[in-house]
């Protein structure tokens, strides 16, 4: 793959990492809904940063359950994938 030209892949650059980091002291707390399925993430639960459908990940539209956020990527009912790109990796 080239080495250059990448930056148009920073759907999950630092902007998200830090949006993320602000967020995750408070879904830490298990008081925080997920933006899909609207049920608690509870304390010590994986999640996800998720971004508003359609709008090619321009906008976050708060943190989501790790599984509700994969799942509605896997099988959008939406037929135009905007962004091909790799699902993030969460280390944790
Ligand atoms: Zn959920």
């Amino acid at each position: 793959m080239p080495s250059t030209g990448t930056t148009t892949q920073r759907g999950y650059g630092a902007y998200h990492q830090r949006i993320r980091a602000s967020l995750a002291p408070r879904v830490a707390t298990g008081s925080v809904r997920c933006a899909r399925c609207g049920q608690l993430i509870r304390s010590g639960q994986a999640w996800d940063l998720g971004h508003a459908d359609g709008t090619g990940k321009r906008e976050y539209q708060g943190p989501e359950h790790a599984t509700c956020n994969r799942s509605a990527g896997g099988r959008t009912g939406r037929s135009r994938t905007l962004d091909p790109a790799p699902r993030p990796v969460t280390r944790w």
